[in-house]
């Protein structure tokens, strides 16, 4: 095993830059440019997700999933407000409190759901359940796409969804980590599950997709963006070379490659997890729909792969693993790990 390639399965941020990226990130390198934000790249990067989005969206571009979805809800709720997410949601578990900080104190209000979706009823009897002024209003509605369990919100439960955040006059923010992923599996039109489905910002991930670092927060209600700037800029996240940032995405928007990154995460998952499921005393934790593979090993194998230097995350109970794929995980690697477990489980 080379040194780097346990960390394979560990998360699809192990991954360095796809070329496309890299390419895109030299090209930027050339001449001088103005800075914040006021260059070429950064003014055709907005444009290409307009052109992607179908539609005349309002773009950011900052470092981290965490500042764009804390920013992006902060620009949603003001601090009496409540956002309501899944109890696995990033935005609860991940973020060291960052929307509640960036928000001023909106508190976020747990719901439940199978494989990490949240369920209408759930969303329901959480806005209802107290109106009075000692408690928080409910403001926002979080949907994690794919989510973190590694399943996806299909168009016609997005839909269910954005007639309820209607009824109770919820905005809600996508946290699209894995955005291309959750496209690539439902194989729609990003508008189709964005805001055609009732979506007013969605951050939609460039570092899992292929980028060395980078997040766009996408307004589709152009209205909730305004002052976004300043915020970007107070929080630290205006980035004076803007066009570093900005240009690699170019690299994944051009010719889709984007999509190819995602799809290719997407098979290699599939292709995991149709293995593992040949051997014995192997069990699923999660259905498979996106990149990720949510799997149910006896301790002594989740020890044995240790040992043997595979680096992964076991959390949601014992027993249970997480494993991740990305652009750049090769068969080879599904092929040696399957081995792994395979000889561990005999
Ligand atoms: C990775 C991830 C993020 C972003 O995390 P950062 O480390 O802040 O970039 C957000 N949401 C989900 C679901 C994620 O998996």
């Amino acid at each position: 095993m080379r040194a780097h390639d346990d960390y394979a399965f560990a998360s699809d941020n192990t991954a360095g830059m796809c070329p496309e990226a890299l390419d895109a990130f030299c090209a930027a390198n050339e001449g001088l440019a103005a800075s914040y934000g006021d260059d070429s790249w950064t003014a055709a990067a907005s444009d290409a997700f307009r052109d992607l989005f179908e539609t005349d969206c309002d773009v950011y571009f900052v470092c981290t999933g965490t500042a764009a979805n804390s920013l992006a809800l902060a620009s949603l709720c003001a601090s009496y407000h409540s956002v309501i997410a899944h109890e696995l949601a990033h935005i609860e578990t991940d973020e060291c409190g960052a929307p509640e900080f960036f928000s001023n104190g909106s508190k976020l209000l747990m719901g439940a759901g199978e494989g990490g979706k949240l369920h209408p009823n759930s969303v329901r009897s959480l806005v209802t359940r107290r109106t009075d002024i000692h408690s928080p209003k409910p403001k926002a509605l979080s949907l994690s796409q794919a989510t973190e369990a590694g399943t996806v919100y299909r168009p016609d439960e997005l839909r269910a969804l954005g007639a309820l955040a209607r009824e109770f006059e919820l905005k809600i923010h996508m946290d699209g980590a894995r955005f291309a992923n959750a496209v690539a599996a439902l194989e729609v039109s990003p508008a189709e599950l964005t805001w055609k489905a009732g979506v007013d910002v969605l951050c939609f991930s460039g570092t899992k997709n292929g980028l060395g670092m980078g997040e766009a927060v996408i307004f589709f209600d152009r209205a909730l963006s305004e002052e976004f700037a300043y915020r970007c800029k107070q929080a630290g996240q205006l980035v004076s070379k803007m066009r570093f940032l900005s240009a690699p995405w170019q690299g994944l928007l051009t010719n889709g490659v984007w999509l190819e990154n995602a799809r290719h995460a997407n098979k290699l998952a599939t292709q995991l997890r149709n293995s593992l499921a040949a051997i014995e005393g192997v069990r699923f934790a999660q259905p498979t729909e996106a990149n990720g593979v949510f799997v149910c090993l006896p301790e002594a194998v989740i020890l044995g792969l240790r040992e043997r230097g595979w680096k992964f995350y076991t959390f949601i109970g014992q027993g249970f693993a997480r494993f991740m794929c990305s652009w750049k995980t090769r068969e080879e690697d599904v092929d040696r790990f399957v081995a792994d477990v395979r000889a561990l489980s005999r």
